[in-house]
């Protein structure tokens, strides 16, 4: 059994979480025996006494829901807003993803900086290619990091060497299921991804559909990012109803939906998606940098939607998905300020909660990760501070503020499973 001391902080029900000042976490194959007070796990523990590393904070795993792998060498390149940005920058850099040396290097470095940043768990996008997809499980296998990777489905509007026949896109789905899916017990999983229905027709997102039902996959797509966006899917698509009504009549707002953005919806569109029990994803620092819109996070939340956070690397330039957190509470206050005075504020531990038991839940995963509750497998991440000095802080709230907006605290190992994955 290995024991961690320090302080903790472990998400629980309701976005609240639960504060040791000097916690115990007690780990055993793999999976959490305890998590509290340090006095209390000794009665158990007499182990635990031998502990000599104390001064560190230890939180769960981060958890992001969604990014793109392929566009890491493009962060904070490129400029302009969403189409335009694909059409110069992403299309060709994707289409070089289709160089399996090209593929495998971007790929190692990704999972490196990505555990580098603690996220435990990450959902991605692939390009669109079977080979570059099957490139990024191979190394996510060989990373220790919980994944969900799909490859990108497009066979419209887009360069010829990405986009394919519906045929082929199903094909490539199919092998990569039975390749991957649910391998290691689960820490390998295979996502159904139609890009966006720009670059999809709706044949393909019905079939797509219809293997996420047969196979009981999550499904991920883009909604609503940018005004220039929702402008092309009308001319792409001849339909009367809304986008989403346009997604739902394919088959792609269920309760196994991951919906990136989501910046510009009517009631209808809410309504829908919160009938059919599915999830937005919110990416504040890519909605900023592709000048797509603010989301209105709060008036959301307050509808009761499951809302979920992701980087979206590379209209996204934070791979850590604290800093993303932090750019959705402060995103919140611009919607407040330029937008609706009367729209509340992201606090910092609703903004944690999601990044970690949020996210899990999603995901639908909270049984198995998101916090660091006795019986769940052991993902989590150990902080030093800096100057090798920890103090004692009042509440929450006060650690909060130094974990997510100042430099106090330093990774120093990421753990899934209870197998140290990184070591700083
Ligand atoms: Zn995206």
């Amino acid at each position: 059994m290995e024991f961690y001391r320090g302080i903790i902080l472990n998400p629980i029900e309701n976005f609240n979480i639960e504060y040791f000042q000097d916690g115990l976490m007690a780990v055993d194959k793999g999976k959490i025996q305890f998590c509290g007070e340090y006095k209390i796990g000794l009665k158990n523990f007499q182990k635990a006494k031998e502990i000599t590393r104390t001064k560190q904070l230890i939180i769960p795993g981060l958890i992001d829901l969604h990014t793109h792998l392929p566009q890491f060498p493009a962060i904070g390149k490129g400029e302009g807003e969403l189409l335009p940005w694909l059409n110069n920058y992403i299309f060709p850099l994707e289409e070089k993803f289709n160089n399996p040396i090209f593929a495998r290097k971007v790929s190692k470095r990704f999972f490196k900086k990505l555990k580098e940043n603690g996220t435990t768990t990450a959902v991605i996008f692939s390009n669109s290619s079977f080979e570059s997809t099957d490139i990024i499980f191979q190394e996510a296998k060989k990373s220790g990091v919980r994944v969900f990777i799909g490859n990108s489905l497009m066979d419209i509007n887009a360069p010829h060497n990405l986009i394919y026949s519906i045929k082929t896109n199903i094909s490539n789905m199919n092998k990569l299921i039975e390749k991957w899916h649910f391998r290691d017990d689960g820490r390998l999983n295979f996502i159904v991804s139609p890009r966006y229905a720009g670059s999809c027709s709706t044949e393909l997102m019905k079939e797509a559909a219809k293997i996420t039902k047969q196979n009981d996959l999550f499904i991920q797509t883009h909604l609503a990012e940018n005004q220039d966006e929702i402008k092309f899917i009308r001319s792409t698509h001849s339909f009367k109803g809304s986008y989403t009504e346009l997604l739902f009549d394919c088959g792609i707002i269920n309760s196994k939906s991951l919906l990136a953005h989501c910046i510009y919806l009517n009631e209808k569109e809410l309504d829908i998606i919160k009938q059919n029990n599915a999830s937005i994803v919110h990416c504040p620092t890519s909605n900023r940098y592709l000048q797509s819109g603010i989301m209105p996070f709060k008036k959301y939340q307050n509808k009761n939607l499951k809302i979920g956070l992701g980087t979206d690397i590379a209209g996204g330039y934070n791979l850590s998905i604290l800093q993303e957190s932090k750019e959705a509470i402060e995103n919140s206050k611009y919607y407040r300020l330029y937008l609706d005075k009367t729209s509340q504020i992201l606090t910092k531990q609703e903004a944690f909660w999601i990044s970690t038991l949020g996210n899990a839940k999603i995901l639908k995963m909270d049984n198995i990760i998101g916090s660091l509750s006795v019986g769940k497998e052991a993902d989590f991440i150990l902080f030093n501070p800096e100057f090798n000095n920890i103090k004692e802080f009042k509440n929450t709230d006060e650690i909060l503020s130094e974990l997510i907006y100042s430099d106090s605290f330093k990774i120093k190992n990421v753990a899934v499973r209870g197998k140290m994955i990184y070591k700083s």
